[in-house]
């Protein structure tokens, strides 16, 4: 095990105005490791040395800059066995997620280091005799990123990626649930020989440290994904600031099973979103809208799928369930499982939990008079909800302030591609999981979900500012002339 230490300017220390805790493994309670916190001493530090390290990162040659982040996603690979193993033991992740993960970290990196080169800048129309009219697209400056514990690498990564091979220096601050995964990047970029300054990496309780950094004007911009509340509050603080954002926020997803559809395919791909990383994902299929005719038997044979989840040690590869992410998420569970209940819902298996450890739950007849309708559970809990036919689906679908990400199975085409558009989600998905990502599909929510898009070209104009420049080649007259 590694013990986590925070990364500052190329530099791996102990903190000197924060505290000490210890890491521990949410299976079993064990501490396995200790983590330095920062305190404002160390956030300081941190802002000195990514701003000083900007303007050579930011006039480096494209084809430079892609040679770390290329370093970078060999070191992920070659390493993959440790960093898979570190998030099966510091976040719940099973062993199918937490390779998958890592793997897929690796893309992430070399597919930012092919992004270095698309910079890219226009020419527009000249308006006037002579004019040279253009513009060019440069990087911010120094970018904070805040992210979150459930794919702790990847969506840390997917950021600092980007932002990096755009040219802006970088300070992650990861979940303190999940330290060593910013020690997972910070290790990749130390042995890619990154320039000190470029990347720093500081845990640290957001509710403590988060304001000073967000706050420092030599920050350009706040990258968030997290829960909405949080969100929401950091969007505030920025809007005062006239601070760009992106903002990725939770979800209520729901997956449309439409009537002529093959229950068995619906029940597999649901499951998939409801159960894959114990439902703590965005993503995660949490309100499933089946058409009444064959709503019993999707209840019935979704049931006997979440029954055959495997639930245990993450390091045993057929284990599919693992633990929550701590010892306090499970009230959300068994409040929303009370609830509904009580409101006249089924329970048709689960509800039970013992620490970190939550079965796999399903509730049937769910309603809109009902929290878990609305409300992000972040477990193994899903809710099934009976719709009259495809418009009524809609309706349900859409009645939920979160808009992340959307599934909707039918093999009518037509009809897929008269609902698709109405779904209020930043992602629809027709005929496959609400948990999808592509590595330059824009990725986003609407609504209660964020605003803003990652990945790709999306990214780049996130982490870019266009700037406006004209070459006069003519004299001209003005008006003002006399
Ligand atoms: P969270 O509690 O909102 O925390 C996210 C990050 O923000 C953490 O690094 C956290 O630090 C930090 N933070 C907390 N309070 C802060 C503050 N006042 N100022 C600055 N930073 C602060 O979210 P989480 O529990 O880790 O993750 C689960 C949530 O993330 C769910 O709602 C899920 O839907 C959402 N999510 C969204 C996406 C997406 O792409 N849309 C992807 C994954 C997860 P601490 O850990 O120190 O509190």
């Amino acid at each position: 095990m590694r013990d986590s230490q925070l990364f500052i300017g190329g530099q791996w220390i102990n903190t000197q105005s924060g505290s000490v805790e210890k890491n521990l493994n949410p299976a079993d309670g064990q501490s396995i490791g200790t983590v330095q916190l920062a305190g404002p001493r160390e956030v300081k530090s941190a802002i000195a040395a990514a701003q000083e390290a900007f303007p050579r990162w930011a006039a480096m040659p494209a084809t430079e800059r892609q040679k770390y982040l290329l370093r970078a996603a060999d070191h992920m690979e070659k390493n993959i066995d440790r960093y898979a193993g570190w998030m099966m033991d510091e976040s719940g992740s099973t062993v199918a997620k937490s390779y998958y993960e890592i793997d897929r970290c690796a893309m992430i990196l070399r597919s930012a280091a092919g992004e270095c080169l698309h910079v890219e800048g226009g020419v527009c129309q000249p308006e006037a005799d002579g004019q040279v009219n253009t513009f060019i697209r440069q990087p911010l400056g120094v970018i904070v990123g805040l992210s979150p514990f459930n794919f702790p690498v990847l969506l840390a990564l997917n950021k600092v990626a980007l932002a990096l091979a755009v040219g802006n220096t970088f300070i992650l601050k990861p979940a303190t649930d999940t330290p060593l995964a910013g020690v997972t990047i910070a290790e990749c970029f130390e042995a890619a020989g990154l320039p000190a300054g470029v990347f720093n990496m500081l845990v640290g309780r957001g509710s403590e440290i988060g304001d000073s950094l967000i706050e420092d004007p030599r920050v350009k911009m706040v990258t968030f994904t997290g829960s909405t509340k949080v969100g929401m509050g950091i969007q505030k603080r920025c809007a005062e600031l006239l601070k760009r954002t992106t903002l990725e926020m939770g979800g209520k997803n729901p997956v449309i099973v439409l009537k002529d559809y093959d229950v068995d395919e619906a029940v597999s791909i649901a499951g998939f979103g409801a159960f894959f990383h114990q439902g703590q994902v965005c993503m995660c299929a949490s309100r499933l809208i089946v058409e009444e005719p064959i709503y019993d038997a999707f209840c019935e044979k979704f049931t006997a799928l979440a029954r055959a989840q495997k639930m245990g040690d993450t390091h045993d590869p057929s284990v599919t369930i693992g633990p929550l992410i701590n010892n306090t998420q499970w009230k959300v569970l068994d409040r929303h499982i009370k609830d509904a209940v009580s409101k006249g819902a089924r329970l048709l298996c689960g509800g039970k939990h013992e620490g970190c450890w939550f079965e796999p739950s399903v509730l049937a007849d769910v309603t809109p008079e009902m929290k878990v309708f609305h409300e992000e559970s972040f477990g193994p809990l899903t809710s099934i909800v009976k719709a009259r036919d495809a418009e009524d689906a809609l309706r349900l679908c859409n009645d939920n302030t979160y808009g992340l990400a959307a599934s909707l199975l039918t093999n009518d085409l037509c009809l897929a591609m008269d609902l698709a558009p109405r779904i209020e989600a930043g992602m629809v998905h027709v005929n496959d999981s609400t948990i999808m990502g592509a590595m330059r599909a824009p990725f986003g929510g609407v609504k209660g979900s964020g605003m803003g898009r990652e990945n790709g070209q999306f990214s780049i104009d996130e982490y870019t500012e266009a700037k406006w420049i004209t070459y006069q080649t003519k004299k001209l007259g003005y008006p003002t002339d006399r």
